[in-house]
């Protein structure tokens, strides 16, 4: 298989994934592929869970996570609590290029993004504002109304992968909370030599199964993309059920050495979609649901 190829989140990753084929076509790397698909996102307002437009937290402020990897090279980069930034997923680039670090957080990153050139921008639209302020007074501090992040994978025509990731959280998060997206490991992590993993939904329960790595080294082993997302949708019951607690909706995606790309969803609810590019073609997909461990 020689064409590039790419995965991405949500019925929005058809935004990233249009961006991706640009980026390709434009003979970009597969890093700044994703990087470029992601970025599509965080422009769009209408998406409430991504960049501009994203939904605030309990006390309205929108608070940005984002993360990047190259498979070749296993460079990472993320950002975490960044607010007034839009383009956080290629300022997890910059971490990774720029500095001898990994993850720099909140004031931090945003001088960081400031020294770089990145402008301030508010990140509310009138819409996010009334959408909030709409539903605050039923919101329970910590209990996520919505939520959903793009993490993108690609894959370039030598086999070489990268992935990002970029999300406004969940939406009435408490302040300082961060999510899965940004810890390396959890929510991405991308290996050339075994394969490159994404998660989206309830951050706490895909960092507690450390999800991304733990579908990398099932790849590693010799499982196929969509074996590897089917294994940590199990993994997430397994241990909901362990805890006595009720699974809640995460979904993984991955793409396998062999350019195979896989998907899995926890529960029926999610509804769990997501965009496939190979060459110039997009195709949306159904995430399997995967309802026990
Ligand atoms: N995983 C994200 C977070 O917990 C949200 C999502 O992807 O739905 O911040």
């Amino acid at each position: 298989m020689n064409e590039p190829i790419s995965i991405s989140t949500w019925s929005f990753g058809i935004i990233a994934a249009r961006a991706v084929v640009k980026a390709f076509r434009e003979g970009k790397s597969v890093l700044d592929a994703v990087i470029a698909g992601a970025q599509a996102v965080e422009d769009d307002p209408s998406v409430t869970s991504v960049g501009y437009g994203g939904l605030g937290n309990s006390i309205g402020t929108v608070s940005l996570d984002a993360a990047v990897m190259d498979g070749k090279t296993l460079d990472c980069g993320a950002v975490a609590g960044v607010e007034n930034i839009r383009h956080v997923a290629s300022l997890a680039k910059l971490v990774a290029e720029k500095t001898p670090h990994i993850l720099l957080v909140g004031k931090g990153a945003e001088w960081f993004a400031l020294q770089n050139g990145y402008p301030l921008q508010t990140l509310l639209t009138p819409e996010t504002v009334a959408l909030w302020e709409k539903n605050a007074h039923q919101m329970k501090v910590a209990e996520p109304w919505t939520h959903d992040t793009v993490t993108v994978l690609g894959r370039d025509a030598q086999g070489n992968l990268a992935g990002a990731c970029t999300t406004s959280g969940l939406s009435y998060k408490l302040p300082g909370r961060v999510g899965d997206s940004p810890i390396i490991g959890s929510g991405l992590y991308v290996d050339n030599e075994a394969g490159a993993a994404g998660a989206t939904g309830v951050g706490e329960e895909i960092i507690r199964i450390v999800g991304a790595q733990f579908m990398v080294e099932q790849m590693r082993q010799g499982k196929t993309a969509q074996e590897a997302c089917e294994l940590a949708a199990k993994r997430h019951h397994i241990t909901a059920k362990r805890r006595g607690k009720t699974p809640v909706s995460v979904a993984f995606i991955a793409i396998d050495r062999e350019g195979s790309v896989g998907a899995a969803v926890t529960t029926h609810s999610a509804q769990f979609q997501y965009a496939v590019t190979r060459g110039e073609q997009i195709e949306m997909f159904q995430g399997k649901v995967v309802i026990e461990g």
